[in-house]
């Protein structure tokens, strides 16, 4: 027999070997010698008050074994002759589009601009130590794309739970920690994102899929409403019946190219502000109550925060406990910051994004000569600001909170993960109203909701501006371009995606489009 139940476990009983089959057999007034096993179906911590709860849900087993636990397998096909599907891009959406294709028997093409993953730690080093930003392999471009050097976060809004429960298993089939399954915040961890996303490559070129890296596609070739091939690195073109687009938000050579062959793109609202730093000991303190440490069993604490600010949203994007804060520009000439843990999230910062909604429609006006790319201009002006008001390198302008808010210059910062390094600078006067004084109320909300979250104590650093894509690609319902037929606009970049499970959601229902298996 088999019973489903919910226990709520103290923080003292956590400590305790075997309390899940103590718990188990008080409450199902059973012998414990009766359960032969414990399958943990969720896990998530209560820490609203100050007695903390780890609520669990199990399935227990009594007198009968505890099965096989996947609800989905995965069976790959001998691709090598088959059709090919050309995807554009392996991030995500890229790698599970051409996961699909290969289940579905048609052979992925994979065009990737960056390095892989091995050899794109050397780029990632040189922007941290050198300020040099390789603009094909940096942490947006290469293997894995923007997930790879990410925080793994795997929460998503999607309600497509099905869909959602078949990636994380496959993503536990190549190599990802089983407790994704269970965790209610599921957290995979940049060092371990690596090794996930080589045994990805490992499965597609095994069964006979392409990939092909350092190969950007310049240009495309298009004959009555098709793309009939695809110039790569500006000089050979490569003959193609179907292309995924799977690019990401942060291909703007990709957005220009559709732009100036007038292939209908929209420009799409998005967000952009600043990371904000904390100790983690403070956030530690704020959520769990305590001073001091935390206790040994709980994680480095996470903060999630909303503020209307004058009808506009202001919100913690992408928060990364015992994290880094990361240099994440595509191009030198350019400042952007975003945020990644390791698995263990056991370094002594907190930081998230904190931004402010920018509607396309009504907060653009300035920018309206640039059609739909509006969104993105503005964009690049706001990370190029904070590029010129940091030391035109990687060096970060950033503000003690309370000084940002208060509308001084800082005579001092706090310390800082942020490898390239942080410079004061007045960011209060330097960015856009709209996106300045938003922050200003909002962190002073944030205060009252949190207390102790506004203080001298945290640095804010500029800028993050690449919340998701500031740009859309149409599509039809059987997801292609209404223009371009055989274009499947995909994953974060076309607008269709936001984080890494969703936008893997999106490469599989691009590949099953592509190839007939919608
Ligand atoms: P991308 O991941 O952006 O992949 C696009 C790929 O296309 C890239 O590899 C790029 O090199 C390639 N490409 C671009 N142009 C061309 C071209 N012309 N030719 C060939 N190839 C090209 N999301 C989460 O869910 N959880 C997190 O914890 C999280 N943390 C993040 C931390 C950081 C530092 C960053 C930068 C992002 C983070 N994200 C996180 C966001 C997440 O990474 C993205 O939502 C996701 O990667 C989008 O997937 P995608 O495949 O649509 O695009």
């Amino acid at each position: 027999m088999v019973k489903d139940i919910q226990l709520r476990v103290s923080l003292k009983e956590e400590e305790i070997p075997d309390i899940l089959l103590i718990k188990s057999a008080e409450w199902l007034s059973i012998s414990r010698e009766d359960i032969s096993g414990i399958k943990i179906l969720r896990k998530s911590i209560d820490a609203r008050k100050p007695k903390i709860i780890f609520n669990y849900k199990v399935s227990v087993f009594i007198k009968e074994p505890v099965p096989e636990t996947s609800e989905y397998h995965f069976e790959y096909k001998d691709v090598s002759n088959a059709k090919p599907i050309h995807i554009i891009g392996f991030g995500p959406a890229g790698m599970y589009a051409a996961l699909r294709c290969v289940e579905l028997g048609y052979k992925p093409i994979v065009l990737e601009r960056g390095a892989n993953v091995q050899d794109r730690r050397r780029d990632l080093k040189a922007i941290n130590q050198d300020h040099f930003v390789n603009e094909d392999s940096n942490y947006c471009f290469g293997e894995g794309g923007a997930g790879t050097y990410s925080d793994g976060k795997l929460y998503t809004r999607s309600l497509k739970r099905g869909d959602v429960r078949r990636i994380f298993e496959n993503l536990v089939f190549h190599g990802a920690t089983d407790q994704i399954l269970v965790d209610a915040h599921p957290h995979i961890g940049t060092n371990k994102l690596p090794k996930v996303v080589h045994n990805i490559r490992q499965t597609i070129l095994d069964f006979g899929g392409e990939i092909h890296f350092n190969t950007r596609v310049t240009d495309f070739i298009i004959k009555n409403e098709k793309i009939v091939a695809l110039q790569l690195n500006n000089s050979n073109e490569l003959a193609t019946e179907k292309v995924i687009l799977a690019t990401g938000h942060s291909a703007r050579d990709i957005f220009y190219l559709l732009d100036r062959k007038n292939i209908a793109i929209e420009a799409k609202s998005f967000a952009m502000g600043v990371r904000a730093e904390h100790p983690q000991q403070i956030i530690d303190n704020i959520q769990y109550h305590c001073s001091g440490e935390r206790h040994p069993l709980l994680p480095a604490a996470s903060y999630s925060l909303v503020q209307q600010v004058n009808g506009r949203g202001v919100y913690s994007f992408c928060m990364c406990p015992g994290g880094f804060i990361v240099p994440a520009a595509t191009a030198n000439g350019e400042v952007v910051v975003n945020g990644m843990s390791p698995s263990r999230r056991n370094n002594t910062f907190a930081n998230s994004g904190i931004v402010v909604e920018i509607n396309a429609d009504k907060d653009l006006h300035k920018y309206e000569q640039f059609g739909a790319l509006k969104a993105l201009e503005f964009q690049k002006d706001f990370e190029k600001l904070a590029f010129t008001s940091g030391n035109r390198d990687q060096t970060a302008p950033a503000q003690r909170m309370t000084d940002f808010v208060e509308g001084r210059l800082s005579s001092t910062l706090n310390e800082t993960s942020y490898q390239p390094g942080i410079k004061s600078a007045p960011l209060h006067s330097l960015f856009p109203k709209i996106i300045g004084s938003a922050l200003r109320k909002g962190f002073k909300a944030f205060g009252d909701k949190m207390k102790g979250y506004y203080t001298e104590e945290a640095n804010i650093i500029g800028v993050e501006s690449r919340t998701s894509s500031p740009v859309s690609i149409p599509r039809t319902d059987q997801l292609h371009h209404p223009e371009i037929t055989n274009l499947y606009p995909c994953g974060e970049g076309a607008g269709y995606a936001g984080g890494i499970i969703s936008a893997a959601m999106d490469g599989e229902r691009c590949a099953e489009a592509a190839t007939g298996n919608l």
